[in-house]
Formats: C-alpha cells, structure tokens, sequence
C-alpha cells in the first residue's frame, strides 16, 4: 500500500480529538452518504437506482428525515415505493410447496427484490465497505509505517466495539510480535478507559443522592454519552 492517500483519513482520524479513529472515519461516512443521498445523488441516474432497489435501515431513515430535507426525501422514498409496488407484484404466493431434501422450511412466497429491499442498506453497506478497508490500512500502519505505533499509544484508545474487531483480525494480518504489542497496547488504553467511565458514571449517578447535595459534581454531567459511545460504536 504505497499510496499514500488511503493513509491520510486514518492519520488524520489520529489528529483529533475523538475517542475512536474508527467511530470518528463512519461518522464521518455517513454524514458524507446523507448529505448525498439527499443532496447530489438525487441527479444521478445510478445511484438512484441503487437507492430505489435498496432502500434505507430504519436507523439510517430516521437520519434523513432528522436532517431536515423532506422534499428530498419524499422524492427519493416516492421512486423507492414503487419499486416496492413492482417487487410486490412480482411476489409469488407458492401453492402447495413441498420441502426440498435439504430444506428445511417450505417458502410460502418467493420475495425476490423485496428481500434486497429489507436486507440492505445504501449507508450500512457503504460503511460496510470503508471499515474493511480503514481496518486494512490500520494494520498496514501498524507494522511499516515508523511512528505510528506510538500515535496509537498516544491517543485516547478505541471503543469496545472496534477495538474487539481490530484485535480479533490481528493475528491473520500481522507479524506475531506486532500483534502481540498491539493487543498490550490497546487492552491497557481500554482498562484505563473503561476504569474512567465506570468512576464518571457511578459519580452521575450520585448525582442523585440527597446526601451530596451542594457537592460539585459538574464533571460528572455528562458522564453517559462518552460511556455509552464506548460500549458498541458511536451513538451521540
Ligand atoms: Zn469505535
Ligand atoms: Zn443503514
């Protein structure tokens, strides 16, 4: 990987100052696919498509909706209903099925694009595609690149989620030594971590004990968004 520019996202995740490069690059993924979906793609023959064939998750929807461009929206989903309507039509109720020898369960309707429509994504599998390649270029730094392994000993660590995939990968993609160091490396960031959102969460909920009325306890305000970013990827 000699290119440099698919180096540059990663290492500029480095720079700031967010609490998991990984939660930080799909952040900015998906803010990047919402702003086209309802933005450039509107005029694009092939990404509509893509988009009426696939549709949205209901997480990803609420976002469009959130971002405040109805008329957008109400035009992209307008196109993708009545690619439902033909997926509907071509449905097929099967009439006295009979169970193959290896199947297990008889398929009462042959759904077709219907099934594509409730299983994908356009932004699921966007991010699906970037965090494979971030997580590559995140272990090709790792073992060649002089001075990053101390930018990761620096930073603030990862949250549960990413760092169980990075180190769960570690083995097949690295050399056992580098390896070995990184998962030193990123369990101690996560013990100490995790010990400071345990000691900032239990101070919020002495928050609401009588007894420490008059305390200052203003650190522990907003104790519950980094603690719950840290469990399964960034949600606030
Ligand atoms: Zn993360
Ligand atoms: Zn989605």
């Amino acid at each position: 990987m000699k290119e440099k520019i698919y180096t540059i996202p990663l290492l500029d995740a480095y720079q700031t100052d967010c609490d998991c490069v990984f939660c930080y690059l799909e952040d900015k993924i998906v803010q990047e696919e919402l702003d086209y979906t309802l933005g450039d793609s509107m005029m694009e023959p092939d990404s509509r498509m893509q988009s009426n064939e696939t549709g949205f998750c209901a997480q990803h929807l609420k976002q469009l909706y959130d971002s405040g461009n109805r008329l957008s929206l109400a035009l992209m989903i307008s196109t993708h209903m009545e690619h439902l309507e033909e997926q509907l039509k071509k449905a097929n109720i099967k009439e006295n099925g009979k169970k193959g020898l290896f199947q297990k369960e008889i398929e009462t309707v042959d759904m077709g694009g219907l099934k594509k429509a409730s299983a994908h994504c356009v932004v699921c599998d966007k991010l699906a595609e970037a965090r494979g390649h971030y997580i590559d270029v995140f272990y090709y730094l790792w073992e060649k690149e002089p001075g990053f392994q101390e930018t990761v000993q620096q930073a603030r660590g990862m949250c549960i989620h990413h760092m169980t995939e990075i180190l769960e990968g570690a083995g097949k993609h690295l050399k056992p030594v580098n390896a070995q160091k990184l998962a030193e490396t990123l369990l101690e960031q996560q013990k100490q971590a995790l010990a400071e959102d345990i000691r900032k969460v239990k101070g919020f909920i002495d928050m609401f004990d009588y007894r420490n009325q008059g305390k200052d306890q203003s650190e522990f305000k907003e104790a519950l968004p980094p603690a719950l970013n840290r469990l399964r990827g960034k949600i606030l």
